[in-house]
C-alpha cells in the first residue's frame, strides 16, 4: 500500500471529461463516448476522459440489486408521445414533456443494444406458446409485456452486460474504480463552473485530484434521508439500495447548482418489511390490493379521484394518487392493506393450464429473487404461499432518484 495512514498519496489527474459514477447513466454515457473519442483521434485530436466509479462496474449502482423489468419499451404498438403523457400524468404534471419525448423517441433503440450485448430478456416464447421461435426484438421477437409500457427481463445480468459494453467503448485504462469523489471543485476565476473533483480510494492510502474542462455527475439516487418503515428484523432496510448515498444531490447542492426536478420524491407501494417489487403482481398477475376488510380502496374511494383533475381521471390515475387512496384507508383505521395474492392466482388458473400457472408462480418467485430476495425470505421464512395468504403492502419512506416513468 502506498503511503502512510493520514498521510496519503495524492494522484493529480488533468482530462477533459470526467464521468462521475459507473451505474446505467455513467454506463451509457461512456459507451456513447467511444465512438466520438476515436473520431476525434481520427483527427489528431486527444480527448481525455476518466471515469471514475466507487465501486466496481460490474455490480455498481441500483441495477446490482437486479430488475425483473425494462420500464419503458414503446415498441410497434405505442407511440412516444403517449409515452411522454403518461410520464406527465403519473407525476400530475410537473414534468418536462421534451425530456420524456425525447427518451420515449430514443429508449429503443438502447433497449435494442442491451439485447445486442447478452441475451436477458424474457424468452418471448415462454408464456402461452412454448414451441414459439424466439428472435431478436429488431428481427420482429415481441417481448413479454408486463404492462403496457414495461417488458420482462431476466435481469440477474443486466448490470455486468452494460458494463462490459462501456469497458470496450472507453477502454480499461480511462476507468478508476473504487474512489470515492466527495467534492466539485469551483473554478478560481469562474465560480459558478466545476474546474475539478476530489476524491479517496477505498482500498488504498490515496487521494484522487482530478481537473477537467466538463464533467458529468451521475452518481445514483439519494436512500436513507427519511427514516425507513422497516421495523423489527428488517429494520434499517430500504427499498433503494443504501449505496445510493446522495453524492449526485449533495456535491452539486454544495458547488451551486440548481437541481432542477430533482426533488422528486418518489414514494412505491412495497410489501410490507421485505420491500418486495409489486408491479409484476398488479400488471402480469392482475393482482388488487384491498383494505383489511376486503375492499378494494380504488373502488371504494374513487370519488376522492375527481378532486384531481385530468390526473385522478386519466385510465391510470397518478401514482401518488393511487397511494393517496391508500393512505386514506390507512388513516381511517381500515389497513392493513393487503395485495390479494390468493384471488388474483386463482382467477389465473380459470385461464390458463396448470403449466401455464406454474411457469407464471415461478414469474412470482423470480420477480423477487431478481430485485429483492429478501422478500423470498420474507415469504420461505413466514411460509406464505401465495396463493393460501394474501401479504400486507405499505407506502415506502420517500427517496430521491430520477427513475421509474419519471
Ligand atoms: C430494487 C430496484 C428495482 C428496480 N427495478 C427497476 C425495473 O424493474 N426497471 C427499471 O427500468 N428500473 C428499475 N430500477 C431503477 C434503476 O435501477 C435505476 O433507474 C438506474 O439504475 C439508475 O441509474 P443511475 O446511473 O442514475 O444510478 P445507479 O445505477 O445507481 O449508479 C450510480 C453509480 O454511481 C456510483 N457512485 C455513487 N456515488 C459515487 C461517488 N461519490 N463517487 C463515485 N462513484 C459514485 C455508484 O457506485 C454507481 O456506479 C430499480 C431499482 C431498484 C433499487
Amino acid at each position: 500500500m502506498a503511503g502512510t495512514f493520514g498521510n496519503p498519496e495524492v494522484v493529480e489527474e488533468e482530462i477533459d471529461i470526467l464521468i462521475i459514477g459507473g451505474g446505467m447513466g455513467a454506463c451509457g454515457a461512456a459507451y456513447e463516448l467511444g465512438p466520438w473519442m476515436d473520431q476525434a483521434k481520427a483527427q489528431g485530436v486527444d480527448i481525455k476522459v476518466r471515469l471514475v466509479d466507487k465501486a466496481a462496474m460490474d455490480r455498481s449502482g441500483a441495477v446490482a440489486q437486479g430488475l425483473s423489468a425494462i420500464n419503458t419499451y414503446i415498441g410497434d404498438e405505442n407511440d412516444p408521445a403517449d409515452y411522454a403523457r403518461m410520464v406527465s400524468n403519473d407525476l400530475m404534471g410537473i414534468t418536462r414533456d421534451d425530456l420524456a419525448y425525447d427518451l420515449g423517441r430514443h429508449v429503443d433503440d438502447c433497449v435494442h443494444l442491451f439485447e445486442e450485448w447478452g441475451r436477458f430478456l424474457e424468452n418471448p416464447g415462454t408464456i402461452g406458446d412454448p414451441g414459439r421461435q424466439i428472435r431478436l426484438l429488431i428481427e420482429g421477437g415481441k417481448p413479454v409485456r408486463s404492462g403496457k409500457w414495461q417488458i420482462m427481463i431476466n435481469g440477474e445480468s443486466y448490470k455486468w452486460i452494460v458494463a462490459e459494453a462501456a469497458k470496450k467503448a472507453l477502454g480499461m485504462d480511462n476507468i478508476t474504480e473504487r474512489v470515492f469523489i466527495v467534492k466539485l471543485v469551483n473554478d478560481k476565476n469562474r465560480p459558478n463552473q466545476v474546474a475539478g473533483a476530489v476524491g479517496f480510494s477505498v482500498r488504498e492510502d490515496k487521494v484522487f485530484v482530478y481537473k477537467f474542462k466538463c464533467c458529468l455527475l451521475v452518481a445514483g439516487g439519494c436512500v436513507n434521508i427519511f427514516r425507513p418503515r422497516s421495523v423489527g428484523e428488517g429494520q434499517g432496510r430500504a427499498w433503494y439500495p443504501v449505496w445510493n448515498a446522495g453524492s449526485t444531490y449533495s456535491m452539486a447542492a454544495e458547488a451551486g447548482a440548481e437541481l432542477t426536478l430533482m426533488e422528486n420524491r418518489f414514494v412505491p407501494t412495497r410489501f410490507k418489511d421485505g420491500y418486495g417489487p409489486v408491479g409484476a403482481w398488479f400488471l402480469l398477475f392482475k393482482a388488487k390490493a384491498t383494505n383489511a376488510f376486503g375492499e378494494v380502496y380504488m373502488d371504494r374511494n374513487a370519488d376522492m379521484l375527481n378532486d384531481y383533475p385530468p390526473y385522478g381521471q386519466a385510465a391510470v390515475p397518478a401514482s401518488c394518487l393511487r397511494n393517496h387512496l391508500m393512505m386514506k384507508e390507512m388513516k381511517e383505521g381500515r389497513g392493513p392493506i393487503y395485495m390479494d395474492t390468493v384471488t388474483a392466482l386463482a382467477n389465473l388458473r380459470e385461464e390458463l393450464s396448470p403449466k401455464e400457472v406454474k411457469h407464471l408462480e415461478a414469474e412470482a418467485w423470480e420477480d423477487f429473487l431478481d430485485m429483492c430476495i429478501g422478500q423470498c425470505g420474507i415469504w420461505v421464512g413466514e411460509n406464505i404461499e401465495p396463493e393460501k395468504k394474501n401479504s400486507e403492502l405499505m407506502p415506502t419512506e420517500p427517496y430521491l432518484l430520477g427513475s421509474h416513468s419519471g
